[in-house]
Parts: structure tokens; sequence; C-alpha cells
């Protein structure tokens, strides 16, 4: 999960790395009341999930009330490479003497963390990569060893910091590798790392994108999941804590593993469907998931038909079939569902639905006729 500047930023300030004091503003009249209580001059950013939003216009500076209402008026609703601007964040203007570019993330390929560290940091950072990568040193590290303090300073003589920002870009790695070690991200970067005339060091951006696999240890994340800008239904999925990817077409498919899930699209394709989603309800699926993955496909509107593709293993097939009785009722379900079962208790299964079977609650002995049935149905169009 990609996290926004401004959580990035507060996720920063829990470990210690120094950020601008500042505030959230959904419109102009909370950009002007954030400026008047933090004092200006201050900066409007625009709080989009992609970078390059200085050079798009989504970064002003305001040095009084008029230019922060004409600077938020203007970054409200902007479009910055698709990303329409619903957010901004205005803080304390900084004075710059120079940008530098650190980050921390993995390297699968050498097995180890890595950290990348540049004096050339600021908007031009691709160009940097590209037209002169010698300035940007890395250093490997050993997951079990972690970060040591001699390391950090070669590291800072090779990237090229200046003498007087050095000991605080130091303290500042030291707490950016705690901030992705401990708080389970995949990347911390910060572009610019400033310094400042009076010789302080900074971060005045935040990119933090976080490991969603460690999410069952993160509670607090909850917050940042519900800001992430995307599909409805995948953000209803999330909050469900199911694994769903939302598509373009007819039928809404549940399987349970993503093996299986994948196979499925491939079958309703091929027997001319249109698959409206991928959702992968697990191994151990009971009949609470099940009527939530039924709630979230229901939510789509374009959705015509429903194939639940089970194969019991640890799953038990009458906890999908209580699942789907469950689901009828709880969200008034009137889409034609039809069930392909198989495996662990599927006998019992069949029983349960039994009495259910109708027009809208159909039952098929194989994935193949079950998705030619769903694709059937979703085709002619009928809820
Ligand atoms: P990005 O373009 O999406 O990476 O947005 P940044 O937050 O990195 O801002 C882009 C650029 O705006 C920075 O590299 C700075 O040069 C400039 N900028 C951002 N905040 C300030 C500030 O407080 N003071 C000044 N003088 N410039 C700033
Ligand atoms: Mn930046």
């Amino acid at each position: 999960m990609d996290l926004f500047e401004y959580q990035g930023k507060q996720y920063f300030a829990k470990f210690g790395i120094p950020v601008s004091p500042g505030d959230i503003a959904d419109t102009v009249d909370e950009a002007v009341a954030v400026a008047d209580r933090i004092g200006y001059p201050v900066v409007v950013k625009a709080q989009v999930q992609v970078g390059g939003r200085g050079k798009a216009g989504g970064v002003k500076l305001a040095s009084d009330v008029a230019e922060v209402k004409l600077h938020a008026s203007s970054i409200l609703g902007l479009d910055i490479k698709g990303h329409i601007v619903g957010r901004l964040w205005i803080e304390c203007a900084s004075d710059i003497s120079k940008e530098y570019y650190a980050s921390f993330t993995l390297d699968r390929a050498e097995k180890a963390h890595l950290c990348m560290l540049s004096a050339k940091g600021g908007v031009d950072i691709e160009q940097v990569v590209e037209e002169d990568p010698d300035a940007i040193a890395r250093l490997y590290i050993n997951p079990l060893d972690g970060v040591n303090a001699d390391d950090l300073a070669k590291l800072v003589d090779q990237a090229g910091i200046d003498e007087e920002a050095k000991a605080g870009v130091v303290e500042i790695l030291e707490k950016l590798y705690h901030c992705y070690i401990d708080g389970d991200a995949d990347l911390v970067e910060i572009n610019p790392l400033i310094l400042t005339p009076a010789g302080k060091v900074h971060a005045l951006d935040a990119k933090v994108t976080l490991d969603d696999d460690a999410a069952f240890r993160h509670p607090e994340w909850n917050e940042f999941s519900l800001t992430q800008e995307g599909d409805a239904r995948e953000l209803l999925a999330r909050e469900k804590g199911l694994n769903y990817v939302g598509l373009d077409g007819s039928v809404g498919i549940i399987a349970n593993g993503a093996g299986l899930a994948m196979s499925t699209l491939d079958v309703v394709n091929q027997v001319g469907g249109t698959a409206a989603n991928f959702l992968d309800c697990g191994g151990g699926a009971d009949a609470d998931l099940l009527a939530d993955a039924l709630e979230v496909i229901n939510s789509d509107a374009k959705v015509r038909a429903i194939l639940i593709n089970i194969f019991g293993g640890i799953v038990r097939c009458d906890e999908v079939a209580k699942g789907v009785l469950i689901a009828i009722d709880r969200v008034g379900l009137t889409t034609p569902i039809v069930i392909r079962l198989d495996g662990t208790n599927a006998p019992l299964a069949r029983e349960i639905l039994a009495p259910h079977i109708s027009d809208r609650i159909i039952m098929e002995e194989t994935m193949i006729g079950a998705a030619r049935r769903a694709a059937e149905i979703a085709n002619k169009g009928s809820k």
C-alpha cells in the first residue's frame, strides 16, 4: 500500500524523522485556515499518489492569504498524470540550501536491503539516475546485521554530502532504516532531504510503501487503507480483508486459492464470458467471509451472474453453502449464482442448498459447465 505524502510524513515523525509542521485541507477555506494557524510562508502541496507533482504545478509556495487561495484553488481538481487532486497538504515553507535524495528498499537480487543516497536530489532525480549514475551512492545491508554508523558515514562521504550536513544525514538515515524495518515498509524515500541555511537537515517529501503482508500487526494502518485511491469495490474488499481485483466484465467470480481463481477466469473467458473480478477467498473461507465476498461482488452494477467455484480442501463446502444462504439474506442478493463445489463435505453442501435451488441459485457439476451457465446468464443480461 502506497501512502500519501502527508501520511508518509506522519509515519516518518513516529520514528523521529524531522518533517515540517502542517495539516491537510480539502477545500480552499480549509487551506487558508491551516496556513493562518501554522504561519506564513507555506507550501501548498497536491496529495496524489504519483511522483513529479512539483513539475506538474502541484507544489506552490504561498506567502500570504491571497496566494494560498490562488494556489489552493488551482491545485484542487488538478489532473496530475490521471490523478485528480482532492486533498492538499499545507506545511510551513522551508529555506533550502541543498536538496539530497535518500531511500531504503529491498534488493531481492542481492538478498539485501539497499540504501541509496545522493547529493543531487530534487525534482530531477530521474535524470541524475540516467545521466550521472555515479552520483547515487549505494549501500547493501545484510538484514541480519542492520545498519551501522561507520558504513553510513562512508556512504555519506561517497555520496558527496556537504560537510555541515553529514551528521544530520547519518542520523536521519538511521531513523529512516528503523522506519523501514520496524515500520514494515517495502520502500521509504525522501526526495528532497534538505539542508537549510541554518544547517538543519530534514525531510521535505515522503514516499512510503507499506508491506501489505505485515498489515495484520498494524491495526493503525486501517486509517491509511480507508484513504486509498482507487476502485470502490477494491476498497470495500480491503476493508473486509479479501484478496480482490476489479475487472470490467459481467461474471462475478469467487474461488478459493489464487490458482483456482485464475483458472476460473480463464475458463469463463474460454466459454465466451467476461470476468468482473478476481477474488480469492483463501484457504480457510467460512460462511461469513463468503457472504462478505458476495456482498463486494454484488456492489458491482456490471455483474449479471456470479460464479462460485470452490474446491474444498481446508475450506469446507458446507460452510460455503451456508455462506451463500447468509449472503442472500444479508445483502438481499438477487443476482443469479452458479455454484460448483467439490471436495470436503460437498455432498453435505448439496443437501444444504437443495431446497433453495431455483433459477437464481444454480448448481453445476463441473467447472466448465458452471462457467458456461454463468456466462450464458451474464451475456443475456437478465438480472
Ligand atoms: P514532487 O515533485 O512530487 O517530488 O514534490 P516535492 O514535495 O518533492 O516538491 C517538489 C519541489 O518543490 C522540491 O524539490 C522543492 O524544490 C520544492 N519545495 C517543496 N517544499 C518546499 C519548501 O518548503 N520550500 C521551498 N523553497 N521549496 C520547496
Ligand atoms: Mn519529491
